[in-house]
């Protein structure tokens, strides 16, 4: 059985005063002891939501490492043993935000991968198409070739310790979100692809939506049998928002 996760994308926003906002909303939302939820501020403010959030069950991730582990002469990028360091658990890899206005290549995305799990991080491997991809009928095929390049590269026991987003780079705040079905197929595919190398793989790996969810709609994408939580952008700033997904997935 696998546990349901909630993780929360703040993205590039927030100040120190919201974040302390932010935190103090969430320290007092009543989560449901049967998921796993996670924050992943940005890197600026991690340091103060470590410390705000500290004896609450939250864990708190990063939003992106450098392809190398350790310290180094890299301006401007944060290594995964660095966030190690800072107090984090987890570490986003392969935001579409990244892959399409940064540039990140599958191949990049996945030296992050492996770089975030040798740090002893566990990274959530952002998947996804986009509109044009999907009108053209290649979604399945996209998903397979970014999760293949990471499976290559790391082994597929490595997808086991680490949770896989798909996340349609179409629902992603527009307020468009996949329908259930919709997330389901692409879920499903992913699954199948895992079990085609290794079927334990297949049944551990945790497998989360993101795409425009909010309370109203996450019952009815977590009902899915192969949706294992979200990955939560814009609704991820309300706290009382958040913790209405968080116990949508518990129950
Ligand atoms: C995201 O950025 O990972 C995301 C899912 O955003 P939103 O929930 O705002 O669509």
């Amino acid at each position: 059985m696998r546990r349901a996760m909630v993780a929360g994308n703040w993205k590039m926003h927030g100040t120190r005063a919201s974040v302390c906002e932010l935190t103090g909303a969430l320290a007092v939302q009543d989560l449901p002891a049967n998921v796993d939820v996670a924050v992943f501020p940005p890197s600026l403010f991690i340091g103060q939501v470590v410390e705000a959030l500290a004896g609450k069950s939250i864990a708190i991730g990063g939003q992106n490492c450098a392809t190398q582990v350790e310290q180094g002469a890299l301006t401007g990028e944060i290594a995964s043993s660095q966030l190690v360091d800072a107090g984090c658990e987890l570490v986003l890899v392969g935001h579409s935000e990244r892959r399409l206005i940064l540039g990140e290549s599958d191949q990049v995305v996945a030296q992050k991968f492996a770089a975030a799990q040798l740090a002893g991080l566990v990274p959530i491997l952002c998947v996804g198409e986009t509109l044009e991809q999907r009108e053209a009928g290649e979604t399945l095929q996209v998903i397979a070739r970014q999760l293949a390049v990471v499976i290559r590269v790391s082994g597929v026991a490595a997808i086991a310790k680490a949770v896989v987003a798909y996340e349609p780079v179409w629902a992603i705040g527009t307020g468009l979100t996949a329908t259930p079905e919709q997330a389901q197929e692409v879920h499903q595919a992913i699954r199948r692809q895992l079990a085609a190398e290794d079927a334990e793989v297949a049944q551990a790996t945790r497998i989360l939506y993101g795409g425009s969810v909010k309370a109203a709609n996450a019952a009815d994408l977590f009902g899915m049998p192969d949706i294992d939580g979200g990955l939560i952008g814009g609704a991820s700033l309300n706290a009382n928002e958040f913790g209405a997904i968080c116990r949508a997935a518990g129950s």
